[in-house]
């Protein structure tokens, strides 16, 4: 399938599985072309763009490491390849086994920050040389997936992680203001505990069944509600709103 709808191209990275798979099917379902990036899983993000397809909607599929930054130009020129950019969701993280952090490694550090910071931080590069009035570009809509692991520390879990989406929320805010002037609205969601297979990475799969009792709504939460959140921020319904935070975290 080839040309954009009249709602221009938005890249989900981690778009296969997880939240990136439900935001990718929301962003469809609003009339983007949707770029589904994966980096390991094609199966799993093909099964998205299947359903995109059948739903009637558009998209397609587009490999690459968030983390390495020719991958990331590649990524990019697909996506210019395939119509005007005007959405990019910062959705690829990763999070490595339950441990305090006296045993974290500066090889785990560097993965870490390299992936869900340096990765976002390059798409947004990217993304911002597209879509800013300053570039010649129509403007847009970032949104960064950060989590509520930025606002708890995450403690005798995962600290590096933490400390990578404080890091994306510093520069959510950063960013959403040197390009407010310019057309580009850059926001963040921060999940709390969400039904995914990240928890498994953490080697705890059943995380979620085990702290949602504790959360104030007694609950994990889907990976579509928080895509609603931001659908919602990328949509021109959020027109007004830049350097904003939604909690999807259900009170905690
Ligand atoms: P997930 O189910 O493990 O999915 C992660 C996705 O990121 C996969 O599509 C994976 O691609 C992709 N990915 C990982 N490393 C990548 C890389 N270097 N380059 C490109 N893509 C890469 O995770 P999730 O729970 O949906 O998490 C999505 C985002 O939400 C992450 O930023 C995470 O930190 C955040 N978050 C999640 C929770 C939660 O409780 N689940 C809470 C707070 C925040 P492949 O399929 O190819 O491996």
């Amino acid at each position: 399938m080839s040309g954009t709808t009249g709602m221009g191209v938005a890249l989900v990275t981690g778009g296969g599985r997880g939240i990136g798979a439900a935001v990718a099917r929301r962003l469809a379902g609003a009339g983007y072309d949707v770029g589904i990036n994966y980096r390991r899983d094609e199966a799993a993000a093909n099964a998205v763009l299947e359903d995109i397809v059948a739903g009637g909607g558009r998209g397609f599929l587009v490999s690459a490491d968030v983390a390495d930054e020719a991958s990331v130009a590649s990524m990019f020129a697909a996506v210019d390849a395939r119509g005007v950019l005007a959405a990019l969701v910062n959705n690829a993280g990763i999070i490595m086994a339950q441990t305090t952090f006296d045993a974290v490694s500066l090889e785990r550090m560097q993965r870490v920050f390299a992936v869900n910071v340096f990765g976002a931080m390059l798409c947004a590069r990217e993304a911002v040389k597209r879509m800013s009035r300053r570039f010649g570009g129509a403007g847009g809509a970032i949104v960064n997936v950060s989590s509520a692991a930025a606002r708890w520390g995450s403690p005798g879990e995962y600290i590096d992680y933490a400390a990578s989406k404080g890091a994306i929320d510093t520069f959510t805010r950063g960013l959403a203001v040197e390009e407010a002037p310019h057309g580009v609205r850059v926001n963040a969601v921060r999940p709390g505990i969400i039904e995914t297979e990240i928890h498994a990475d953490g080697g705890e799969p059943g995380r979620v069944a085990r702290l949602g009792p504790t959360l104030p709504m007694r609950r994990g939460g889907t990976a579509d509600e928080v895509a609603a959140a931001v659908a919602w921020l990328i949509s021109d319904e959020a027109s007004y709103v830049t350097g904003a935070f939604i909690d999807a975290a259900g009170g905690r």
